[in-house]
């Protein structure tokens, strides 16, 4: 194929974003993929008129790249948007599932928060920020700037919810840094949150596809044409003159090289590590050590007569303080028109989790009975499912936790002793698929001026 002006590592979002927007310049690319499919962790699963996503459900369209992606992959048009009732999100609070509150007559009115909890937010603009040099964990945080009770009720279980992570392990300025940012910039969050001036902003909401969220991957690969190759496993980079000779192995153990004058990386963490193993001694050894949470998806279809929860809402998070078995369930049928037959409901369980990673090893079966048994008294389930699919991801996502920042800090050196590597994909900047199409385009844009250059 001769030489190519990119060489992207990865066909999951991040990768295919880069390498879709690079080609559409009129870059040569090629994507290596492992598998045989383009999306890495987003996969639609579809099955007797049922829709399941197996890994993330929705997109928060909260940045203009993912405009500018759909737009460009000609798909702007398609998206769903999540249900008005995705709003509602319910936490688990003394074995029931309580709403959280909508707005600030709302939040003085709830019983998911003791008087005393409430009282207790209102002197946050009077505590005083933490030194600069004092990376906190996102409980440590919580816990000084709003008390105990929204760290339980609030915060944990939303990071649990986007990390599947531990509060007490996440960090602050990685994780949540527009949290961070706010007491930083403004010394308070309820300040930070009046006064910070709101920028131009995406129309919000939540969105998928009629076919489901694979629908995006699937449209970028097929932008790429033959510039997709699926199984493509990349083992190494090495540089070779000014360019670089990606070594890779096929299916049947045939090998493969391709030769790029530049290589964007969007591997997750082990692949990545030795892949760059040639090109660096810090990073792929920093990045080897990065932690990542393991998870379980399990994905059920009820008749609706099956399911007493009207399920009026986005789903529920679990507190770690409730002690319940799953992490929280998705009403996924409630999201988006068209993932579940008519009398019927689709409901997907997190189980695992960074505190508790066992749990997403279990075996299948009693991994059912055990979600089953957890979620029956919350929805009311008084029947089996009619469908069922368990994925497992170990690991599912990686931990922003304390001293982070050594692994960003790495990558920068790296790429700037690697002139034309670029490093791409969830492992530094976010872990949302947002995050990723953000990342991965201002990369492009990187990768462009550098060809140019
Ligand atoms: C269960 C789950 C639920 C989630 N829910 C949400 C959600 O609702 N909303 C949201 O915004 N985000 C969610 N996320 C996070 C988000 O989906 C991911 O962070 C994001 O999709 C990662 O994209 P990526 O391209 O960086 O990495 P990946 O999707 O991991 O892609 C990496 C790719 O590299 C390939 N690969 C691996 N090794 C090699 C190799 N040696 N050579 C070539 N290719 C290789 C893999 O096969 C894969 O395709 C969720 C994640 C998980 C796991």
């Amino acid at each position: 194929m001769g030489i190519l002006d990119v060489a992207v590592l990865g066909g999951g979002i991040s990768g295919l974003t880069a390498g879709f927007l690079l080609h559409q310049k009129g870059y040569r690319v090629a994507v290596l993929e492992r598998s045989e499919r383009p999306g890495g962790c987003i996969t639609t699963w579809a099955r007797d008129g049922f829709l399941f996503e197996l890994g993330p459900n929705t997109v928060l369209n909260n940045a203009f790249e993912i405009d500018g992606l759909c737009e460009a992959a000609g798909i702007l048009g398609q998206r769903l948007t999540a249900a008005p009732a995705a709003k509602r999100r319910f936490i688990v609070k003394g074995g029931k599932l309580v709403a959280l509150p909508g707005g600030p007559l709302g939040f003085l009115g709830t019983s998911l928060f003791s008087w005393r909890a409430k009282l207790r937010l209102l002197g946050e603009p009077f505590i005083r920020p933490a030194p600069p040099d004092d990376e906190e964990s996102i409980a440590r945080f919580v816990r000084r700037r709003l008390g105990r009770e929204m760290l339980d009720y609030a915060v944990g279980p939303f990071v649990s919810g986007v990390y599947a992570g531990d509060p007490e392990r996440l960090s602050i300025r990685h994780a949540t840094g527009k949290i961070y940012a706010l007491e930083r910039d403004y010394g308070s969050l309820i300040k930070g949150a009046v006064r910070k001036r709101k920028g131009p902003a995406p129309a919000g909401g939540l969105f998928s596809f009629p076919r489901g969220l694979a629908f995006l991957p699937e449209s970028l690969a097929q932008g790429l044409g033959e510039g997709f190759l699926t199984n493509t496993a990349v083992a190494a980079v090495e540089k070779k003159g000014d360019a670089f000779l990606v070594t890779a192995a096929g299916r049947n153990g045939s090998g493969r090289t391709v030769e790029a004058r530049a290589v964007v990386c969007a591997l997750p963490a082990k692949a990545a590590a030795l892949a760059l193993n040639p090109l660096d001694r810090e990073f792929p050894r920093l990045v080897l050590d990065l932690p990542y949470a393991d998870v379980a998806l399990v994905c059920m279809g009820f008749r609706r007569e099956d399911v007493d929860h009207p399920l009026d809402g986005f789903g529920f998070l679990a507190p770690e303080v409730e002690h319940r078995f799953v992490l929280g369930c998705l009403f996924s049928s409630s999201l988006f028109p068209g993932r579940a037959p008519e009398g019927h409901v689709a409901l997907s369980a997190f189980v695992g989790g960074a505190v508790h990673p066992e749990r997403a090893s279990e075996e299948e079966g009693p991994l059912l009975e055990k979600v089953l048994a957890d979620l029956g008294p919350l929805l009311g389930l008084r029947g089996r499912p009619v469908v069922t699919r368990v994925e497992a991801w170990r690991p599912a996502i990686p931990q922003y936790n304390l001293g982070h920042g050594a692994l960003k800090e790495s990558a920068a050196r790296c790429e700037q002793a690697v002139p034309g590597l670029y490093l791409s994909g969830n492992l530094l900047h976010g872990v949302s698929v947002g995050n990723c199409i953000q990342n991965a385009t201002a990369i492009a844009e990187r990768v462009q001026s550098y060809l140019t250059s």
